[in-house]
């Protein structure tokens, strides 16, 4: 058994945690929110009063957080009061930038990380099913895998310090664009009288065929599972495909890669949220493609 600091325990990192304390390791939590805490707590994770008590005794530190100014601030607090030896891991997802500059702060105190943001959602972190793209070197990723693998089935090592962060942002600009890409489809098929189902069947076994239509298909009928189905109740927020998003963009900016479907991608998206939706799930971007496509 290890003993593992586990800070942030919202939506994704209270799941996670719960399963590291499930499969019998010790887990000392911590959050800001005290309803979060009690959460944890009655998942089998003991709460401690701050930050640094979770990593004084800790082998591994995981950290969820909402962005990288969060990550930052907290490493700066807590890894001076790290054991050597101790491996860190942050799980949120952040931009690259940060990513790499917590990695260099904690080098500095001879601690040892990774960057492994997740794909799969609060339902991926529930089931243990997570997908981790993993960036740091070889020996912190052999270290790290055996705990990331009791929160999730699909651990990538995608390289050096940073470069699981390229990974998730390139991932979700796709994902974004791919969204929006289907739904203006199933829009422009209304219009022209073609029934959703019948678009679905045909697109689905052709080259247009991806995982926003066949997983997560933003008309309701198709794939029963899909948020369409539910009210676009969230699934994964309009509000963190924008996040994600800009993420990418700023990435792009910084090494001046064209990115121009994927800075549009995140206009729309930004549009979406200024119009109040941003708790709903990302795919209810229909229906502003459909607004945009009324009659003038
Ligand atoms: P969340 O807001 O529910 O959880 C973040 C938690 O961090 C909150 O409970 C907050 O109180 C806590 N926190 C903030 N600052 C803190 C501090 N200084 N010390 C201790 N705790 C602090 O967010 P989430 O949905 O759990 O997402 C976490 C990360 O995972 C984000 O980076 C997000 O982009 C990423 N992510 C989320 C999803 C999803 O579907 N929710 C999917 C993939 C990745």
């Amino acid at each position: 058994m290890s003993t593992i600091g586990f800070i942030g325990l919202g939506n994704m990192g209270a799941p996670m945690a719960a399963n590291l304390a499930k499969s019998g390791e010790h887990v000392l939590g911590f959050d800001v929110v005290p309803a979060s805490r009690e959460a944890s707590a009655r998942d089998g994770v003991q709460i401690v009063a701050n930050a640094r008590a979770t990593v004084e005794s800790a082998d591994i530190v995981v950290t969820m957080l909402p962005g990288g100014e969060h990550v930052l601030s907290v490493w700066n607090d807590i890894v001076p009061h790290a054991r050597q030896g101790t491996l860190f891991i942050d799980c949120s997802t952040i931009d690259v930038a940060s990513a790499r500059k917590a990695h260099t702060l904690a080098a500095a105190r001879g601690i040892a990380t990774l960057d492994a943001p997740v794909s799969g959602g609060v339902g991926g972190a529930k089931a243990a099913t997570l997908t981790f793209m993993v960036g740091g070197s070889t020996h912190a990723f052999e270290r790290g895998k055996p705990v990331l693998e009791r929160m999730g089935k699909r651990i990538v090592h995608c390289g050096e310090a940073g470069n699981g962060q390229v990974a998730k942002i390139c991932n979700n600009m796709i994902l974004g664009a791919s969204m929006i890409a289907v739904s203006e489809a199933f829009v422009l098929g209304e219009k022209l009288g073609l029934s959703h189902q019948a678009m679905f069947d045909v697109v689905s076994a052709s080259s247009g065929q991806c995982w926003s239509l066949t997983s997560y298909c933003p008309v309701p009928g198709p794939v029963p599972a899909s948020p369409a189905n539910n009210g676009y109740k969230a699934g994964f927020t309009a509000a963190l495909m924008l996040k994600d998003l800009k993420l990418a963009n700023e990435a792009a900016q910084s090494v001046k890669a064209d990115t121009a479907i994927g800075a549009h991608a995140a206009q729309i998206y930004e549009q979406f949220a200024q119009q109040g939706h941003s708790a709903a799930d990302f795919s209810a971007i229909i229906n502003l493609v459909r607004e945009h496509s009324k009659p003038a």
